[in-house]
């Protein structure tokens, strides 16, 4: 069994401001991330980012990734395992990793997981035919390997990553003809929409897809409206000729590490489903091992890095080798996970957080 100081998961935005934090704290890390690249899902976005100038708005994804990575890469203190999957979490900050069919155990005196969300998905007829993608399968298709899913594409949600994975269809030749939203309204930023809509894509709130169709390949699918007990409308089915479906419903948050060693969780809809409990110290309920991230409730990649930042410190804090601006850094970073949230669209986050504060103090 290899010994290290401090292990990190994930090596997405969160994994890499908690690295860089731990390094500057001077704690040695291992950083490991189950694809061939650091950066998590910020290596597929090819869009400019909304947000504050501190949390690099305007600077594509693949940009911000790059410069994460470039904070921390060639510090002495810091090992990277790539294309290294964790695949088991144990007691005492054990863990198994699988890299090139050859499992390696490790064990840390601290833990920070940082592995991100995965994606959800639907059942309607035909959800397996070949042409039917989850919005992530698209964005690493078209954005990491150039390769065009679809010439006719018709999108299952209009939530952010719904939109904007429509708009880097459009911009690399696709069509798309049709958003269904199941909701009243939609989910993502009116901006995104907007845009959408003058290129000539229909949004049709109150509406979703029951079933593909096709043989060996998705040729059409059947939509139907929604009532507002999101039944389905009698006499409101259409087909919609397409050549390939992108489901983009929402993430869930990637728990199973933690709860594999039994870490408390919960599920917390506002969150994206079950979450672990965590402290205001990004501390699970295992004290050694803490979680940061879209793990932990599914937000943005400015959040993942707010929060990175503040559990790379707490956990250099907990290795007794605090940060020597320890307290300053803490606050401004606190600070600006605050003015993140406290917008309109932090509002559902905010809930969810209440709900995980109560959550512990029944546990208590
Ligand atoms: C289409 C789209 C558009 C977006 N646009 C924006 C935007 O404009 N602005 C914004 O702020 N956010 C945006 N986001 C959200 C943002 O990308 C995420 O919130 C952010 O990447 C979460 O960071 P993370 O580090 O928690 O997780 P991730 O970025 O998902 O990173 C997790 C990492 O963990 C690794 N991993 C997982 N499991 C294991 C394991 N068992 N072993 C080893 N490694 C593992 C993964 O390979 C991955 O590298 C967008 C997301 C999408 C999908």
């Amino acid at each position: 069994m290899i010994k290290k100081e401090c292990i990190i998961v994930g090596g997405g935005p969160a994994g890499l401001c908690a690295a860089a934090m731990a390094l500057a704290s001077g704690c040695e890390v291992l950083l490991i991330d189950r694809s061939p690249k650091l950066g998590g899902q910020l290596m597929k976005q090819t869009h400019k980012f909304f947000g504050s100038k501190n949390q690099y708005a305007k600077w594509r994804g693949f940009d911000i990734a790059e410069k994460l990575v470039s904070d921390i890469i060639g510090h002495p203190k810091l090992t990277v395992l790539l294309n290294s999957t964790v695949v088991g979490l144990y007691r005492d900050q054990v863990i198994t990793v699988l890299c090139d069919e050859k499992y390696s155990r490790y064990q840390a005196d601290a833990l920070l997981i940082a592995t991100g969300a995965s994606e959800k998905f639907l059942a309607f007829e035909n959800n397996d035919l070949p042409g039917v993608y989850g919005a992530g399968a698209i964005q690493t298709l078209m954005n990491m390997y150039g390769v065009l899913p679809g010439k006719n594409v018709v999108m299952v949600g209009s939530g952010n990553i719904g939109l904007i994975v429509s708009y880097q269809l459009i911009q690399a030749g696709a069509f798309v003809s049709t958003i269904v939203e199941a909701a009243k309204i939609i989910g993502g930023y009116k901006v995104h929409a907007s845009k959408l809509v003058r290129l000539g894509t229909k949004i049709l709130p109150s509406t979703t897809i029951k079933r593909a169709i096709g043989t060996d390949h998705v040729e059409a699918v059947e939509i139907i409206s929604l009532d507002e007990n999101y039944k389905e409308v009698a006499g409101s089915s259409r087909i919609i000729p397409c050549d390939a479906v992108c489901v983009s419903v929402g993430l869930s948050p990637m728990h199973h590490l933690l709860s594999m060693i039994g870490a408390s969780t919960k599920y917390i809809p506002e969150l994206g489903g079950f979450v672990p409990l965590v402290n205001d110290r990004f501390q699970t309920s295992l004290p050694a091992i803490f979680a940061v991230g879209d793990c932990v409730g599914i937000e943005e990649a400015s959040a993942a890095m707010m929060e990175g930042y503040l559990g790379g410190l707490y956990l250099s804090e907990y290795l007794s080798k605090s940060h020597p601006d320890h307290a300053k850094l803490v606050s401004q970073y606190e600070k600006e996970l605050f003015l993140l949230r406290d917008g309109p669209f932090g509002q559902k986050t905010k809930a969810g957080l209440k709900k995980m504060e109560d959550a512990k103090k029944n546990a208590e």
